[in-house]
């Protein structure tokens, strides 16, 4: 037995344990210490472990939520604390449940097909490609195509609907083999998986190996710039490894000879960026002067200095305060209140916020994969749509405020009975 060991059962243990330093996570991109907290959201549970009835007397796991940026690179981040194995391995997401993300994915694909000229001849992979409500497109067009995607009663799906793909957690390893097996695409794609994947090197050089020679790759991810000037804290959630802003993407991805040479700003997700990269060695396509754009207003934001960073946390006290203030004014005046999604997001507010059945009698989502569970760590029933026409709510708190437009018009019916919608972000609001 070590002298270590004997120590950490004597008398006096606990003492010894307290005067350790604290624990000190690390930089996933460059490696250097992380000292500055962006947002401390306490702790939380995962936010898709949606709670099954028979499950409500077991205990949960809560995990800290601590958001911070690195001094060096500028990148914010979470650290890993669950395997993604854990965390994707069986999920509760199917893309195709969202209409308007279904629509995002057809113009998306219209579009990108036009530009690089993709056609039969081409092969398009798209690294976590959930249940294909995107590579359809392709599908239809008559376009060769392999999703990549990590849970597999997810692809189980896509499989069903006729979209080829693979259960594989992406990154140089998978690579390796996919191109070997499959060739190497044109066009690599992948939407909101950046931020969710740990090692972020890893992930990237991977793309670099499996990316055909003239190939591009394009992604999408909420960008960091919109996130701190809209206050959406509740995007933060263990899931979301990273958020990210362009000009750290850029250094990531030149680190492993890729180059960003398009971007376009989009409304999904909040705020998101969409990126064309090409390799480094391909200069056929040209950098574009919306890089160069969006960098000059990201400098400007003060994405690059320290302090910018430090400001967020206050921002996001403050929100906080008004929700509750908001929730108990309504209720103490005999208000009935109800919430629509159960989204990531809405497990980081209901968490950090302290918001149970006390202030919110039930949420209801579209998803069938959710309705009869319960919200994780608040326990809020998560109940089918139709329960709020039944209900008639004064009040219904647009948990995927994101998507307030596509929910206000499906739900229209609550303004029948002078019902309101609010939305918690970015500082609550009740909707005309
Ligand atoms: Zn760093």
């Amino acid at each position: 037995m070590s002298t270590a060991s004997v120590a950490s059962q004597a008398p006096g243990a606990d003492a010894a344990a307290a005067q350790r330093p604290a624990h000190q996570p690390t930089c996933r991109f460059c490696a250097h210490p992380l000292r500055r907290t962006f947002v401390d959201l306490g702790m939380s549970p995962l936010c898709q472990t949606h709670i099954e009835p028979h499950d409500l007397d077991k205990p949960e796991t809560f995990y800290p939520l601590h958001a911070r940026v690195c001094e060096n690179c500028f990148l914010v981040q979470l650290e890993e604390f669950v395997a993604p194995q854990q965390i994707f391995g069986d999920y509760a997401y199917f893309s195709s449940y969202s209409d308007s993300w279904v629509e995002h994915a057809r113009r998306y694909v219209e579009a990108v097909s036009a530009r690089f000229r993709l056609g039969p001849d081409s092969l398009v992979m798209e690294i976590a490609s959930n249940d294909g409500y995107l590579l359809r497109h392709f599908v239809k067009r008559g376009v060769p195509c392999l999703g990549i995607e990590p849970a597999a009663n997810v692809a189980r799906v896509a499989r069903e609907n006729g979209i080829p793909t693979v259960v594989r957690f992406f990154g140089q390893e998978a690579a390796r083999e996919i191109a070997q097996e499959r060739g190497r695409p044109q066009l690599l794609l992948g939407n909101n998986v950046l931020a969710h994947v740990p090692d972020i090197n890893d992930f990237v050089s991977g793309m670099k190996i499996l990316l055909a020679p003239d190939g591009i790759v394009t992604m999408e991810f909420p960008h960091l710039m919109r996130l701190m000037m809209e206050n959406q804290f509740d995007t933060i959630y263990h899931e979301h490894f990273s958020y990210l802003s362009f000009f750290v993407v850029e250094r990531v991805f030149a680190h492993h000879g890729l180059v960003l040479f398009d971007v376009e700003e989009l409304n999904t997700h909040g705020g998101s960026l969409r990126i064309f990269a090409r390799h480094a060695e391909n200069d056929a396509l040209a950098i574009t002067p919306k890089v160069s754009e969006l960098k000059a207003r990201e400098r400007e934001a003060g994405l690059d200095r320290l302090e910018t960073y430090s400001l967020f946390e206050a921002r996001v006290h403050e929100t906080k305060r008004s929700l509750l203030a908001f929730l108990i004014e309504a209720r103490r005046s005999g208000k009935k209140v109800v919430g629509y999604g159960a989204p990531g997001k809405g497990n980081t507010l209901l968490n950090y916020c302290g918001i149970r059945t006390d202030f919110l009698d039930f949420t209801v989502d579209r998803s069938p994969h959710k309705q009869g569970r319960y919200t994780p760590g608040t326990r809020i029933p998560i109940l089918h749509p139709d329960r709020i026409m039944e209900a008639r709510p004064d009040y219904v708190l647009i948990l995927p405020w994101n998507l307030a437009d596509e929910i206000t018009r499906q739900m229209a019916g609550v303004r029948g009975w002078g019902g309101r919608f609010v939305v918690p972000i970015p500082g609550v609001r009740v909707l005309a």
